[in-house]
């Protein structure tokens, strides 16, 4: 991200309604990780109608990042309509959707047809990837899931040579079991897959599998340790030698915020989940993020989310967080680092 980039953030973060919004288009999904936080509610038949995607983009101002999440969001056959509604109504400037990558061709097809139209914003499809071969598999309770992941990574590999739009990341979460697969993992996306990027989530929420822990804070501490060294490649180039170092610093800065959380000594911040961020899910309900309780649900106030962004619920909810709050959910910090840096030192 260049230094313009950071500056327009801070500029439309002062707009009513929220610069980044993480929507949960379906609950439907084909895996079964054991790393889920929202597997309670995976497989209830919801999912958002055309007409409310557009009610729910009617209802913002711009946006700056929209993550398209699920369940499976690729399970959706029109994820190129929601895409470029956003892009219509809120000028979408960057557009992150993560994916289990078990259907090959049908997430590069609709990753193809995202890209097509006069839109200028940027895709970046995020692959999860939690273990090398069969440790993946028994994570994401799919069989074969590491062999269709790599594929699936090869063909939008294919379609990025011809789509400067397109960017490639890995997600990767990290915890007390799989710290080894993760340095090979950090490796494999660097030399192997040509990817733009790799992100590594420490373990959040109340996950499916309940015996899973986070990493211990020495194993998160050498993780990164290595995604520093590894980041350096993926910054070359992409921005200018100023913006790229304040990108690693700003990492380390995270990493070492998280790295407290971790020793049991966390960081109260005033995080930016209830002013520049928010969640809706497939229901409707609004979060300031997944971690904490719902603060309304949009059809109550009519789709009007400024309404609900700033009742009663919004504000008790908001004076809390803005009191204190911590955690390491990687979505919302990245947002923190780019807002609001000083408050994580
Ligand atoms: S983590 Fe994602 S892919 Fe895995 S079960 Fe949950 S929603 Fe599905
Ligand atoms: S610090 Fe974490 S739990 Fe608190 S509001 Fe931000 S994202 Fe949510």
């Amino acid at each position: 991200m260049a230094g313009t980039d950071i500056l327009e953030w801070r500029r439309l973060a002062r707009q009513r309604t929220p610069i980044h919004l993480i929507l949960f288009v379906t609950d439907h999904c084909n895996a079964r990780c054991g790393t889920c936080f929202y597997w309670r509610s995976l497989n209830q038949g919801n999912a958002l109608g055309p007409e409310q995607v557009e009610r729910i983009a009617g209802s913002f101002g711009e946006l700056v990042w929209l993550d398209i999440s699920g369940g499976e969001p690729f399970l959706r056959k029109d994820m190129a309509a929601i895409c470029h509604c956003f892009a219509r109504q809120n000028h979408a400037r960057f557009i992150n959707i993560p994916t289990n990558a078990i259907q090959t061709e049908v997430i590069a097809r609709q990753a193809s047809e995202i890209l097509a139209g006069d839109y200028s914003f940027k895709l970046n499809i995020a692959v999860s990837l939690d273990g090398v071969g069969e440790t993946h598999d028994r994570i994401r309770g799919v069989p074969g899931n590491y062999r269709r992941a790599l594929a699936t990574l090869a063909e939008l590999r294919r379609l990025r040579a011809s789509q400067p739009r397109l960017s490639l990341s890995v997600v990767t979460t990290l915890m007390r079991d799989n710290a080894d697969d993760v340095k090979r993992l950090l490796d494999l996306a660097r030399h192997e897959w040509d990817v733009d990027y790799h992100s590594i989530n420490v373990l959040r929420g109340s996950p499916m599998d309940p015996g899973l822990q986070p990493p211990a804070a020495a194993q998160f501490a050498e993780i990164a340790r290595l995604q520093l060294q590894h980041l350096r490649h993926y910054y070359r180039g992409r921005f200018g030698l100023l913006s790229g170092w304040m990108a690693v610093t700003g990492r380390a800065l995270l990493n070492r915020y998280y790295l407290r959380e971790l020793e049991g000594r966390p960081k109260d911040i005033a995080c930016n989940a209830g002013r520049a961020s928010c969640v809706i899910d497939a229901n409707v309900d609004v979060y300031f993020c997944e971690l904490l309780d719902k603060i309304g649900n949009l059809k109550d106030y009519d789709w009007d989310f400024a309404r609900l962004w700033y009742d009663r619920p919004a504000l008790e909810l908001r004076r809390r967080v803005e009191g204190g709050c911590h955690c390491t959910h990687e979505c919302f910090h990245t947002k923190n680092l780019i807002l609001t840096p000083w408050r994580l030192l």
